[in-house]
């Protein structure tokens, strides 16, 4: 095994209904591997942002299951799969913002890794309106068309919660032209209880390019993870596996919570190799420590 070929010349599948390969292709060719797509799966049955179906565990477990799907389906022992979250969300304690997450299935050596990447750079609001004209409005902030939008009808006229959404009567996704929104918001104005129609950015890959952009950045991030050999047994995917806390209070010396080192771990050998995040003199705000501030 030498450095940059240990995926060359290897096939990864790719679970994907949403053109993912459009963000990851590229960097998965950058470390010589061949990525092919299985769409002939209805991904949202593992969970839709717009709520519709409910994510069944945590967006790892889910990315993992993806990428197993179209490896089975096609008998490859590679596969890859993304999963977004985007705020406020259950995932994501700290309002808004978006986390992609990209799970790379081994099978050959036994091991899945993950990548994520966190950005306040997203494209995802939501909000009611009671006018086309203020459609058109809020359409062109979110983006449209370049960026798809869904409309429902909606429940209340200031109120922007999940439950404002009808979506038992009526939802439509991956609006990108304007007579299909005009169209639309006349069908849901009429179904509306006040009105009102519900709309949103679609957040599926293929209708948010900005959604897109982060998926290139974590695709990447993976490229350099497969490249990245263990030093000890050489075996690639070396990369961080955890964070560890124990930076010393800055008034008493106590160790705190405050993450003072980026861990990886050999997915083999087990070789454990710790960076610190600051300088040897760096000392923890007396705040986080256990003895200063019980
Ligand atoms: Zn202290
Ligand atoms: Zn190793």
């Amino acid at each position: 095994m030498t450095e940059f070929d240990s995926y060359s010349g290897k096939t990864i599948i790719l679970t994907s209904q949403h053109h993912k390969e459009k963000a990851i292709a590229l960097p998965m060719r950058a470390i010589g591997a061949r990525l092919e797509t299985y769409s002939d799966f209805d991904t949202d049955l593992l969970g839709t942002f717009s709520g519709e179906i409910e994510r069944d565990g945590t967006a790892h477990e889910v990315a993992e299951r993806k990428a197993r799907i179209g490896m089975k389906a096609l008998s490859c022992s590679l596969g890859i799969a993304n999963e977004g979250s985007f705020g406020p969300h259950p995932y994501l304690p700290f309002g808004g913002g978006g986390l992609e997450i990209i799970a790379f299935v081994d099978d050959e050596n036994g091991c899945v890794y993950f990548e994520e990447f966190f950005t306040a750079d997203i494209n995802y609001s939501q909000t009611v309106v009671s006018s086309f004209s203020r459609l058109r409005e809020v359409a062109q902030l979110m983006g449209f068309p370049t960026h798809g939008l869904i409309l429902a009808p909606a429940a209340a006229e200031h109120v922007v919660d999940r439950d404002t959404m009808m979506q038992d009567l009526g939802l439509v996704k991956g609006i990108i032209t304007e007579e299909k929104l005009e169209e639309t918001f006349s069908e849901f104005c009429t179904k509306s209880p006040v009105g009102c129609v519900w709309v949103e950015t679609d957040m599926r890959a293929h209708f948010n390019p900005t959604r897109m952009r982060s998926i290139r950045k974590v695709a990447t991030m993976l490229a350099k993870r497969l490249r990245s050999q263990c030093p000890q047994c050489k075996f690639p995917g070396f990369g961080l596996t955890s964070k560890e806390a124990g930076v010393k209070c800055a008034n008493c010396g106590t160790a705190t919570e405050v993450v003072g080192w980026y861990v990886s771990e050999c997915h083999k050998c087990k070789c454990v190799k710790k960076i610190p995040k600051y300088d040897e003199h760096y000392r923890a705000d007396p705040q986080y420590c256990p003895s200063c501030n019980p």
